[in-house]
């Protein structure tokens, strides 16, 4: 498993609109496996592997989303002594904030510019605090960053607009792996790998691929709804993470998928509903090829897979998701067995001609 790959996509900042370094490493990732490879007016990297072996004229187009986007900020407002307030891009748990590293980045593409940081929300320090301030919440609003630094220097290097993320290094539980961003660069991972396979097996398959890497998923499906305009599929598979809410604190029936049960095929979220015959399709495949799954139902949240549905002409659609604890925080967990099976169910569709008839 080259989790090496795995550790630097997590690693790596990329928040909605600032995508540059993910789709750079990605770019080098995909040398070699596709015939073209371009990026789209929004950003979106678009890698396409024409048929290969016996197909129908024209081939089939399949599309298939991962998005590159993880939930970060964008610097909102730096005061006169040089503390920065951040405007949200994705949905953060406030929660899950308090005193971290950040790393803010001036510049998309050149990790040479960063500076770190210190976030915390701007309340008074427990030994201060009033018994009524310690039950208080604060707002995203209230974060503040620190970067320790003289205001006119933060001034010089940090400008409105710029990129801000939490760190946190990415880490080998055992069977899990754990980090930031493991939504969605799992799935980034998992599409390039299944590629590669086919690739290095020399599989035939009759469809077209159009892997895309897609930009502005986290605030709002953006990258894939003008990307699928372009590849026009007939089929479109959003590659994500999902809730594995099995963990103390959830109840059962909430729990939406179970952890190293095998990748998840969703049924439905708040942004689409599966096609059915390739729901049908998926759950075969695996069990004709030992690879575990788990048929699943989000319910809050959606993914590509919405856009893919609704673009130009529409497409027959779904969602292939791999179950992740600690979801929209930086101890996103997933289980390297689920990983596997993301990857190897992925590259077995691929393989396979895509059934004719809707479902
Ligand atoms: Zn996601």
């Amino acid at each position: 498993m080259n989790l090496d790959l795995l550790k630097r996509l997590s690693e790596t900042a990329a928040v909605p609109g600032r995508e540059h370094r993910v789709r750079a490493l990605l770019e080098e990732e995909a040398a070699g496996l596709f015939d073209t490879v371009t990026t789209d007016p929004l950003g979106s990297l678009v890698c396409v592997r024409s048929a290969r072996g016996p197909a129908a004229e024209p081939p089939q187009r399949v599309m298939v989303a991962a998005h590159m986007d993880q939930i970060g900020f964008l610097v909102r407002f730096i005061d006169d002594d040089g503390f920065l307030r951040v405007q949200p891009v994705g949905g953060f748990d406030i929660r899950n904030l308090f005193a971290r590293v950040v790393t803010i980045c001036p510049d998309p593409a050149d990790p040479s510019r960063d500076l770190r940081g210190l976030m915390n929300p701007g309340v008074k320090p427990v030994h201060l605090a009033t018994e009524e301030d310690r039950k208080k919440l604060p707002d995203l609003t209230d974060l503040v960053i620190d970067t320790t630094l003289p205001a006119e220097e933060v001034k010089k290097r940090v400008k409105i607009g710029d990129m801000v993320v939490l760190d946190q290094p990415f880490v080998d539980l055992g069977p899990a792996v754990a980090g930031q961003a493991m939504d969605n660069r799992v799935a980034c991972w998992a599409l390039v790998e299944a590629v590669r396979k086919l690739e290095a097996d020399a599989t035939p398959h009759p469809c077209e691929l159009h892997c895309v890497f897609t930009v502005q998923e986290e605030v709002g499906l953006r990258g894939a709804l003008t990307s699928a305009y372009t590849a026009r599929p007939h089929v479109g598979i959003a590659v994500d993470t999902t809730l594995c809410v099995d963990t103390p604190g959830g109840v059962p029936h909430q729990q939406t998928t179970a952890f190293g049960k095998g990748v998840a095929l969703t049924v439905m979220d708040s942004a689409s509903i599966a096609d059915v015959g390739i729901l049908q399709a998926f759950e075969r495949l695996g069990e004709a090829n030992g690879v575990p799954t788990q048929r699943s139902i989000l319910m809050r949240g959606g993914t590509d897979a919405g856009s893919l549905q609704r673009a130009g002409v529409g497409a027959r659609t779904f969602t292939l998701s791999v179950p992740t604890r600690n979801i929209h925080s930086v101890t996103e967990a997933c289980h390297k067995a689920d990983l596997e099976a993301c990857r190897d169910l992925l590259a077995l569709f691929l393989a396979e001609a895509v059934p004719s008839a809707p479902g």
